[in-house]
């Protein structure tokens, strides 16, 4: 108690001082030796040969993937994320061989492996060369095309610095790979040929395995070269620790069938593993003990987590205790410089375990605004806070001046000093981490601050052809989540809406708040109306609104225009 008077004496003087906060230099752009040193293997974008007739394209992009070579032809697996870069390696390719594409493999549908696909599969080829995948693939575009699209792309695009420029100002790297980068665009092609558990082919004299072993998706296979002994592992064995979890949220990914599936990738007698990301492995031995490591490290991280959740240990108690036995943490391919391990540890807990704790004190806690508001003049008001804030920033300690100067936001926001000291600290935490993606995450959120960024349409990012993928059905119900419930509260209005093409149509009604979709169209309705589905997909990517479909005249109002356009109104852009 008495240590508390005296700090809250202590800042009562200090408030009285003069503020120094302007006075806080915003630090040298650096990054962790290294995270620097890890990150120079993806330099120089390479086709490695990986037995006799594979080679994996290496440091073109995020990804990893591959190119076999068979009799009459060639087998792509997997297409890497930007046509830019997947150009730049199918050129590479093509001056080894000129055999044509015979098929191609997917180890699932996250976009940074299929989004390059149009390269190598042009529009006129697309239905005469196969595209296998595992068949629950849709599962995955169907979270790529959901109501948070935007949120999902936001956050893996912050994740992998793609709003940073590359350089000690910005990206040193992603640690999994190349930098991935928003221009150069990204495409995608339906799958053609699915299965559940396992699928032998025989493609141009290559002898084919696909494995169902999900990683990071759900959708996840390996594929394996009985002959060659070479082995595609997908994403669940990615060059640093074991992905199991991920801090922007990825509800389908499950930590223990990762691990798994590595426990399953160590049965095989792999002479040459092509990991998701990451370097390549060579020599039976080495891929043995690179994919055992990562398991073991993996589920040591899972089972431990697990182990202290049962005797009622919150996440940060755990963060505070956990430690990993050295073999796993001086592995220099099991660092931690993707996701840092408090995220996994914090990843693993709401998994498992939702956002509640034993003591209930989070079920009875107020809101961070009602917190700060009481917290802030005990700290001695914004000022004080702000000068405790620079004090910790001053003596190297980031986090917690990011901390004060986002408690003073809350009851301060837009205050210009404590926006100044959050963005100091975050780069000063950004250009010592050794994790890329806090780096990133952290830079583009200063760079948000300090207005040097704007973020782009997140939703162009998901290509149209992934929502020409779903149901009209699915797609006008992302437009419930666009509608500002509140302004509706006294609404009751009926849209019919008939797509061109389809047989059926639907109806809208804003009712008091929601938006009900029935199918089929009944009377009476306020307004009637018909658009292409090319049109509803720009709608839902927002590359469109209502409205200025309306004014292009790519919407027809067959009648009540009047009332669409006011029911346009209801929602946001
Ligand atoms: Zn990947």
């Amino acid at each position: 108690m008495n240590t508390i008077l005296s700090r809250l004496t202590l800042f009562g003087v200090i408030s009285l001082l003069p503020l120094l906060v302007n006075a806080v230099e915003m630090p040298e752009p650096a990054a962790h030796p290294d995270l620097l040193n890890f990150n120079k293997q993806f330099e120089t974008p390479r086709l490695v040969k990986m037995g006799e007739r594979v080679h994996m394209a290496f440091g073109y992009d995020y990804a990893n993937y591959g190119f076999i070579e068979g009799d009459d032809g060639i087998i792509i697996v997997d297409a890497g994320w930007h046509m830019d870069q997947t150009r730049v390696a199918w050129e590479d390719y093509r001056k080894l061989t000129n055999k044509p594409v015979k098929a191609v493999i997917y180890t699932h549908v996250h976009n940074d492996h299929v989004g390059g696909i149009r390269v190598i599969v042009p529009e006129s080829e697309k239905r005469r060369i196969p595209v296998y995948a595992h068949n629950s693939w849709n599962g995955q575009v169907d979270r790529q095309t959901s109501p948070l699209a935007g949120l999902v792309v936001q956050r893996s695009a912050s994740q992998m610095g793609m709003y940073l420029s590359a350089g000690l100002e910005g990206s040193v790297g992603s640690s999994v790979g190349a930098m991935p980068r928003l221009e150069g665009g990204t495409s995608f092609i339906e799958p053609t040929d699915t299965f559940d558990e396992e699928l032998e082919v025989n493609i141009s004299g290559v002898r084919i395995k696909m494995i169902h072993a999900p990683g990071d998706t759900s959708e996840g296979i390996i594929v394996w070269l009985p002959d060659d002994k070479v082995m595609f592992g997908a994403d669940s064995i990615v060059g640093i620790f074991p992905a199991i979890i991920t801090a922007r949220h990825e509800p389908t990914r499950d930590p223990y069938a990762m691990v798994e599936t590595l426990n399953f990738l160590t049965q095989f007698p792999t002479e040459y593993l092509i990991p998701g990301h990451g370097r390549p492995v060579v020599g039976r031995e080495e891929v043995y003990q690179f994919v055992r490591d990562a398991h073991d490290g993996g589920l040591y991280l899972l089972d431990q987590t697990l182990r202290y959740m049962a005797m009622g240990l919150n996440a940060d108690e755990i963060i505070d205790r956990l430690e990993l036995p050295p073999h796993i943490a001086n592995n220099p391919d099991l660092q931690f410089h993707y996701h840092r391990m408090e995220w996994k540890i914090r990843g693993i807990y709401a998994k498992y375990a939702g956002w509640t704790t034993t003591d209930p004190i989070k079920k009875t806690r107020l809101t961070d605004g009602e917190e700060a508001k009481r917290l802030v003049p005990l700290l001695g008001g914004v000022k004080a806070t702000l000068k405790a804030a620079a004090a910790a920033y001053e003596a190297n300690d980031p986090r917690w001046a990011a901390t004060l100067a986002t408690l003073a936001l809350q009851v301060a926001p837009g205050n210009a000093e404590a926006q100044t000291l959050k963005i100091a600290a975050y780069r000063a935490i950004a250009y010592n981490t050794r994790s890329a993606n806090e780096r990133h995450y952290l830079l583009t959120a200063a760079n948000l601050m300090d207005g040097s960024l704007e973020l782009p349409n997140t939703s162009e990012v998901i290509p149209a052809s992934q929502f020409n993928t779903q149901t009209t059905s699915r797609l006008l119900a992302i437009m419930g989540t666009r509608l500002n419930g509140k302004a509706t509260w006294d609404e009751e209005m009926s849209v019919a809406v008939n797509i061109e093409g389809e047989a059926d149509g639907y109806t809208l009604t804003v009712r008091h708040g929601v938006l009900v979709r029935d199918a089929g169209t009944h009377n009476p309705v306020d307004a009637t109306i018909t658009l292409s589905r090319d049109i509803l997909v720009s709608i839902i990517r927002k590359t469109a609104t209502w409205e200025t479909a309306l004014n292009d005249g790519d919407i027809k109002v067959d009648s009540g225009e009047k009332a669409f356009r006011r029911f346009t109104g209801f929602f946001e852009a």
